[in-house]
Parts: C-alpha cells; structure tokens; sequence
C-alpha cells in the first residue's frame, strides 16, 4: 500500500471523514513521552513487508493480538527491571498466572504450591486446573526441609509462590526454593506482586517465571488491570505463542498506563515502604493489636534476597479480640484508607482477608493458614504518614470501645 498522503479534496465526504487526519508524519520530531498506539493492526508500503512482518510478528507489528507498540514497550521494560530476557503482557495478573501454570504443566502432572497464596491463585489450582488433570499440593513455603520432601515424592512440574505473600506477608526463601526445583526438575514460579522488582529480583535467584498482577505497584494508581511473565529465551517465544492463541494479550491502553506508572515505581516503592515502616512501629505494643505480619517480623527473612532496605507498603495484623463485627465497624470507620479489594495504588487501602481476597477459602481453611477472622491487611500508601496513622488511631479507638 502507498505511503503517500490520500488528496482528500478528491474524495467524498464519506471517505474524508474516514480517512482525514490519518497517516499524519511528525518527520524528525520525536515525542519525548511513549505515544499511545490503539491501532488494532498495521498496513505496509508492500505486500512482502507484510510477509516479513508474520515471519518475524515477535519484533515487528502485524495485529494487536498479537502485539503493539505498547504492549512491547511495558514488556521491555519489565524484562529490564526483572533483569529476564523477555516479558509477556496479560490482560490481568490471574491471566498471567494460568499462562505460568498452562505452560508448566500438562495432564496427569503435580504442582507444589505455597498454601500462603492469593486465593484465586488457589481457585484456579482447585477448579481449571483439577478438572484437566493437573492436582496440586500445597505446602509451607518457609519450611524448605518439607518443601523439599514433598518436592522429592510428587515430582511436581511447578512450584509455585509469593515472593513476599498474601495475605499473611511472609518471605519466601527464593535461591533455596530454587535449588530445591531444579534437583526434581520442577518449574520455579513467584509471584512478585508484592515486592516489585524494585525489592526483589526473583530471576536473578533462580526463578523460571516471575509473574504479576501488574495492576498493583507496577501500574500503581488503581486504573488498570493487567499481568505480565517475565522469563527465559527458551520459555518466552512458547508462551507468546500461546497466548496469541488463546487471546490472552493485554491491550494497548492498560499497557501504556502500567509503564507510566512505571517511572515512579522507585520513589513510590521508597514512600510505601517508609510509611509501612512507620506504620509497623506505631503499632507495636499497642494493646488494640495482637499480631503483626511485615517482613522480618515475626519470622526470619533472607535479608540478602532484597535489593535494599525496603520492605514494601504490605503489612497485615489482627485486631485484639475483634470477631467479623468489630472488623466491620473498623473498617466502616476508616475516612482516608479506603476499604477495597486491591493493593499497590498510590491510596492506602485496607481488605478483609476473610471477606474478600480469600473468601473462597473455608473457615477452617483459614484457620489452618492463620488467616484469623481478626486480621485486616492494610497497602500503606504514600500519603503523609502522620495522616494514616490517625485514621488507623480512629478506626480502632471506634472499633475497641463501642
Ligand atoms: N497475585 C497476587 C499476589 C494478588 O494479590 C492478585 C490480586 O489481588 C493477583 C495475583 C491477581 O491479579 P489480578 O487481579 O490483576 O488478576
């Protein structure tokens, strides 16, 4: 097709009205920002320019399914913070967790699975994978000799895991995890949706995937849903493929959003994790608290494994003696930190873990974990500090003495 601008004075209105203001050439000048790119598919100057494009659809553009500007952009650029050697964009963090869990495993195989985990991620194990013959166990993730015992007898084709977990934010060991899936040939996969790669570079550990809910720190302002799986040379081409054919592709809107959001992932991180610090201290040793979960609190963490001080905004803890009512009123009583089902946005935000993330989970399920029916998870956000506090300060004041 011809790359010369269409005479539009030639052409009928109705044609003008499709075609005017397209193929507009900005010449040398470069926008300094990444420009948006929604076409759903791209034409060139010769048919044999398409043809090359299929060939080589990985790095040029052909048809958004199978990959825009966008969509590449973000993918390079969690490939370079993860430090793999590719991405793949999904449309959400649960799409880019079945990706993992699709390539991993085929019909009759096992998968290991740390049982402090995002509750879909179990609903997934539990309904589509179980219905195609894939079973699962879950484990301890920090009790490695365990780990390594059931790695030995089920054989399993993945492991799966948070880096930092929900709800009850605890640190996996992930070189040691590592070691343990390469001696039974397993696929290590963390979810580093809670560290970012800003803390915590699972790759460089030994993981085979790392996958996020990039609808959370990545992203970071609530406005987006999206997933990606940073990985190997060997491993990307295979899954693009799939989710090309499965339609699985993150559109190029969510990730244009994601990798705006991006270029503050530092400082929001460095914010986050100095309110969730502050926050932690302030509520030690008030008697309204019981438990505090926050890295490095109440279990032994590899200090190594991060890439500085940080510890990220999650933090969790129980409220003393409150059953779901009294979480309900503390809650209910919150002005700034919203209650809502989401973590990583630049807003503080609080969840139930027994209403919400983890719902799909029975009571004594819960109970196994220690998910207690008293524990609130709070995503500090990066907002005055003082501010949070004093929300925090009202909402248990409400809740400890009605
Ligand atoms: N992984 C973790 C740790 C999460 O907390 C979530 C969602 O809360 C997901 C994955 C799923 O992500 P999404 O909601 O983008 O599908």
């Amino acid at each position: 097709m011809s790359d010369q601008p269409l005479d539009l004075g030639v052409l009928h209105p109705a044609t003008r009205a499709v075609h005017a203001g397209e193929r507009l050439d900005t010449g040398s000048a470069r926008p300094t920002a990444n420009p948006l790119h929604l076409s759903t598919s791209y034409s060139y100057e010769t048919t044999d320019e398409l043809d090359d494009a299929f060939d080589n659809s990985a790095t040029s553009y052909v048809y958004s399914r199978h990959g825009s500007p966008n969509t590449r952009a973000f993918e390079a650029a969690i490939a370079a913070l993860e430090e793999t050697d590719a991405a793949i964009a999904y449309p959400s963090g649960m799409a880019a967790i079945n990706a993992a869990l699709t390539y991993a495993a085929e019909p009759g195989s096992h998968i290991l699975a740390s049982r402090d985990i995002y509750g879909a991620t179990v609903g997934t194990l539990r309904t589509h994978f179980q219905r195609y013959g894939v079973t699962h166990t879950f484990v301890d993730i920090l009790e490695l000799d365990a780990v390594a015992r059931a790695a030995h007898e089920m054989r399993p084709a993945a492991i799966i895991l948070e880096s930092i977990s929900n709800p009850l934010i605890r640190v996996a060991d992930i070189a040691s995890l590592a070691g343990i899936a390469r001696e039974v040939n397993a696929l290590l996969i963390v979810d580093n949706t809670f560290a970012s790669p800003v803390l915590m570079r699972p790759a460089t550990l030994g993981a085979d995937m790392v996958v996020h809910s990039t609808t959370k720190f990545l992203a970071g302002h609530g406005d987006t849903t999206g997933g990606v799986i940073a990985t190997n040379a060997e491993i990307a081409p295979i899954i693009r493929e799939q989710a090309r054919i499965s339609g699985a592709m993150a559109g190029p809107f969510d990730s244009w959003l994601t990798l705006r959001g991006i270029k503050t992932l530092a400082v929001r991180m460095r914010q986050h994790s100095e309110n969730a610090a502050a926050v932690v201290s302030w509520l030690t040793n008030d008697p309204r608290v019981d438990r505090i979960y926050y890295p490095g609190l109440n279990a032994t963490i590899p200090e190594s494994q991060f890439t500085n001080a940080w510890r990220g905004a999650m933090l969790s803890f129980e409220i003393n003696g409150a059953g779901k009512a009294d979480v309900s009123r503390f809650l209910d009583s919150l002005e700034l930190i919203q209650s809502a089902t989401t973590l990583g946005d630049v807003y503080s935000l609080a969840l139930y873990p027994a209403m919400s993330s983890h719902r799909g989970l029975s009571p004594e399920e819960r109970a196994a974990i220690g998910i207690a029916d008293n524990l609130v998870r709070i995503s500090v956000g990066i907002e005055a500090v003082e501010d949070i506090i004093a929300d925090l300060d009202r909402a248990l004041t409400a809740t400890t003495t009605h």
